[in-house]
This record gives C-alpha cells, sequence and structure tokens, in this order.
C-alpha cells in the first residue's frame, strides 16, 4: 500500500465473512489501482460465486437473531459506526482518495455523507412503526406490522466507493435485514475499511458480509439466484440493472435499483446567473463528472446564453486538475481508460456535429487519466451528449427559447432521475417542477442530495428511494394482521 493509505488500522487484504476476515476458497487475487498514478495500491483474493454463497448462508443464519434484538440495541451498534467513521473521516478519505481519485476534501466530504446515513437509519430504526385499521366488524380488529424483508444483496459502483454502501446497508441493518455487499472492484478498500469499522463498532458476524472481487456478473448471479437472498439493491447502470432484474423475476425477488440519469441543468432568463454558474459548477464538475446526478444537459435560454456561457468559462478556467492528494485540485482523475473513452468519443461527435469547444476538449497528456474540464456551446439534440449520461467534465450547453419547449426537450430522454433549474418567477418555478418527468428536481441549487430527503429515480433511472423515512420502507415487508372472534 501507498504512503497514503500505509498507516491506516482498518486495510485488510480480503473479504469479510461471518465475522472473520477471508478469501473463502479464492485462489486468484486483482490489484486495485491509484487512478491519478497508475500505481498499484492493493492485491486483493479474488472472490466469486462460491465465497458469495458461503455469505449468504452467514447472513441467513444471523437475521433471524439480528430481527430479534430490540430495535434500540441494533440502532446503537449502528451509532457506534458512525462515531467510528467521523472520528477517521481523515483516514478514511485518504483510502477513497487514493483508490478513487476524487480530491482529498471531496473524498472526506463523502465520508461524513456516507457516515450520516448510518447515523440517520440508526435514529429511524426505533421508530418502524405500524397501524391500526378501524374495523369493518365489531368482533375483528385489524392492525399492519412491518418486518424486515431478510437477506439482502448489495451491489455498488465506484463513484462513490463509501456513501453508495452505507445508502443500503445502514437502513437494511437498521431494520433488522442482514447483508452480502459487493464494492465495485475499482474501489474495494473503502468498503474493507467500513467493514474493520463495522466490526469495531460490535456488529455481530454474519451481519454485514462483504465479497470482494472482479467478477460482478457471477457474484450478481449468485446473489438473484439464490433463494435465501431475499432483496437485491443495486446502484450502477442502467444495462446491468436491467439484467439483475432480470435476473430477480424468477423468484419474483424485490429489487430496489438506482440507475444512470442524463440530467437537464436549465436556467431561465431571469435566473440569478451568478448562482446558476455556482450551481452548475457544482452539478456538473463535482467527482469530476462522474455522478449519477451530475448536469448532463444544461439548457440556457436564448437571452442569457453568451452571457451565461461566459460567465461559466471564467469560472471553469480556475478549476485546477490534478492528484486529489495535492491541495487546491478541484477534479482529479476519471476511474479508468474506459471512462477517458466515453468522453472523448462524446466530444469528438458533438464537434463533428458543429459544437463549440470553449474550453478544454482533451485529455491531459502522463501519467493517469485526467481529462481537461470542458465546455462546448452550440450543442444539439442530434449530438450524443443530449441522449447519453457522459460521466465526465463536460458541460454541454443547448440554447432554447420557450418554457414549453424546454420542458418537452428536458423530458426528452428514457431516464428520469436529476434535474436541476435557476428561474425568478414563482408561477414559472411551479409550472416547470411540476412538468419536469424525475424523481428529483433541484430548483436555484445545484446539489440537493441529503441523507434526510428520499434519492431515487423514475423512468429507468430506478426503483426505490434512499434516505429519508422512506427510504427504510425497501427493506421492510408489511404484514397485515386480523384479529377475529373477539
Ligand atoms: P459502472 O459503469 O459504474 O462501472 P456498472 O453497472 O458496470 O457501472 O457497475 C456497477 C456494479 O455492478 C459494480 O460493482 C460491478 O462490478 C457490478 N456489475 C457489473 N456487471 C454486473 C453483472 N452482470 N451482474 C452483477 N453485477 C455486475
Amino acid at each position: 500500500l501507498t504512503r497514503h493509505v500505509a498507516s491506516s488500522d482498518f486495510l485488510r487484504d480480503s473479504g469479510y465473512i461471518n465475522g472473520k476476515w477471508t478469501a473463502g476458497a479464492a485462489t486468484g487475487r486483482f490489484d486495485v489501482v491509484n487512478p491519478a498514478t497508475g500505481e498499484v495500491l492493493a492485491s486483493l483474493p479474488d472472490m466469486g460465486a462460491a465465497e458469495t454463497a458461503t455469505a449468504i448462508d452467514a447472513a441467513y443464519a444471523a437475521q433471524p437473531a439480528w430481527a430479534a434484538l430490540p430495535a434500540k440495541d441494533r440502532s446503537a451498534v449502528l451509532r457506534r459506526w458512525f462515531d467510528l467513521m467521523v472520528a477517521n473521516a481523515d483516514a478514511l478519505a485518504a483510502i477513497l482518495t487514493a483508490e478513487m481519485g476524487k480530491p482529498l476534501a471531496e473524498a472526506r466530504g463523502e465520508i461524513l455523507y456516507a457516515a450520516a446515513y448510518i447515523e440517520w437509519y440508526a435514529e429511524e430504526a426505533k421508530r418502524i412503526y405500524g397501524e391500526t385499521i378501524p374495523a369493518g366488524q365489531t368482533d375483528k380488529r385489524m392492525l399492519v406490522i412491518k418486518q424486515p424483508v431478510g437477506v439482502v444483496g448489495t451491489i455498488t459502483p465506484w463513484n462513490f466507493p463509501a456513501a453508495m454502501i452505507t445508502r443500503k446497508i445502514a437502513p437494511a441493518l437498521a431494520v433488522g435485514c442482514t447483508v452480502v455487499s459487493k464494492p465495485a472492484e475499482q474501489t474495494p478498500l473503502t468498503a474493507i475499511a467500513l467493514a474493520a469499522l463495522a466490526e469495531r463498532a460490535g456488529m455481530p458476524a454474519g451481519v454485514f458480509n462483504l465479497i470482494v472481487g472482479v467478477d460482478g456478473p457471477a457474484i450478481g448471479r449468485e446473489l438473484c439466484g439464490n433463494a435465501k437472498v431475499r432483496k437485491i439493491s443495486f446502484t450502477g447502470s442502467t444495462e446491468v440493472g436491467r439484467i439483475l432484474m432480470r435476473q430477480c423475476s424468477d423468484q419474483i425477488k424485490k429489487v430496489s435499483l438506482e440507475l444512470g440519469g442524463n440530467a437537464p441543468f436549465i436556467v431561465f432568463d431571469d435566473a440569478d446567473l451568478d448562482a446558476a454558474v455556482e450551481g452548475a459548477i457544482a452539478s456538473k464538475y463535482r467527482n469530476a463528472g462522474q455522478t449519477c446526478v451530475c448536469a448532463n444537459r444544461i439548457y440556457v435560454q436564448s437571452g442569457v446564453y453568451d452571457t451565461f456561457a461566459r460567465k461559466l468559462a471564467a469560472k471553469v478556467e480556475q478549476l485546477s486538475v490534478g492528484n486529489g492528494f495535492k491541495s487546491g485540485v478541484a477534479i482529479g482523475p476519471l476511474i479508468d481508460e474506459q471512462g477517458i473513452a466515453k468522453v472523448e468519443e462524446h466530444v469528438r461527435d458533438a464537434v463533428a456535429k458543429g459544437a463549440k469547444v470553449v474550453i478544454g476538449g482533451n485529455r491531459i497528456d502522463g501519467a493517469g487519466t485526467f481529462f481537461a474540464p470542458t465546455i462546448l456551446t452550440e450543442v444539439e439534440r442530434s449530438m450524443t451528449v443530449a441522449r447519453e449520461e457522459t460521466f465526465g467534465p463536460v458541460a454541454p450547453l443547448f440554447r432554447f427559447e420557450t418554457v414549453e419547449d424546454v420542458i418537452a426537450q428536458a423530458n426528452d430522454t428514457e431516464f428520469g432521475l436529476a434535474a436541476y433549474f435557476y428561474a425568478g418567477d414563482m408561477k414559472k418555478v411551479w409550472r416547470v417542477a411540476e412538468a419536469l418527468e424525475y424523481g428529483m428536481v433541484g430548483i436555484n441549487t445545484g446539489l440537493m442530495s441529503s441523507e434526510t430527503a428520499p434519492f431515487g429515480g423514475i423512468k429507468q433511472s430506478g426503483l426505490g428511494r434512499e434516505g429519508s423515512r422512506h427510504g427504510a420502507d425497501d427493506y421492510l415487508e408489511m404484514k397485515y394482521l386480523c384479529i377475529g372472534n373477539l
């Protein structure tokens, strides 16, 4: 391990099954690489379907006792885990930056954000209320109780190596489910550190299990096909989400899916332009553009188009690109060569069809997978950037004339995760907010994610919600009790 993570007390070189650090029967190994430098950070056992099955058995055996604990006791374990994450936020952030690349300050922000879900659901654990229903007959009483669904399998991506995991397992564990978790192969070290802290917090054996490995399809098939798993919670691409939903259909297994987005970011003539520029920077360039809620299509009304482009370029010019450990760096590397190739293709396609590069537009030479923050103007709907998620630091600016026109364009996508708009007039604010076909709408803000609010998409962006009091519902079954002959 590099100097950045060598001092960490929380790294182990294996998965975690039934309270033991183990590689199972895995014989192969895989490397974890720092995308800013290309250096190998760690070598881990390549666990697969067999280890996943063992972990599922452990989670299945542990689940009844975990669910039977008073909610306050589960809550206390989660609370201790939260406290440990906060106390060790710097060390965790260093691990995250080393394997994923985002700037250290942003990584620290993610650790605290990830921990906030654990805190929130430690609190919610105590508030899983049922209900009573007035019965239609005098000799009957009717009520509803909530029970955990059982063993949950989670599969998560690399762009938020900590938060994507805690958003799922915090509510699952809080309500009495047990978990088998598979982090992305690019970022397993943060997940290992989280598991080490969970162990230290007193998580009973088998309650939280971690499988590390590169064969996502094999691990996924076991999680979806094994009848002891009652629910899959996935964050990642829409293609993989479709595969998992299909695989879960045989057993009518429950699924929560947080999939791709294609977020519109709309700036109306009456917007506060400086605020809109600031919001666009936050929404577009955070995590080097590698989030599913990043602004992907920026629509600017024609009266302010040129001014907005100029103001945005002035800010983008100041964004410093580099190794996330260097102070002042705002944009780290993209995750890998594939990420670079996609961004290059989107820019090439747009330019070939008439877009202008205002700033950036190319990969940065040298070690690591860096792409210059980019602004494209005169972007049209025939270009690939209009339809596909770019997942990189490219802001394509579309010009629009009317409210009707921009709503139609914004909704012209199979995705429906996040949308943003900047406007002044209250009538327009309500009209646009209600017309946008998205699970989340940021109004005069470029950042809206919070553990206190329901995060999730409609259309092909997914199923279910993470965070808020609603997030627990995804891990609960409702049971209706009817008591007769009273
Ligand atoms: P990304 O583009 O963010 O890598 P993916 O959807 O490919 O998105 O990956 C998200 C997660 O899904 C990762 O943990 C990856 O290993 C896993 N994964 C990829 N393919 C499959 C599959 N066929 N079945 C189950 N999991 C998969």
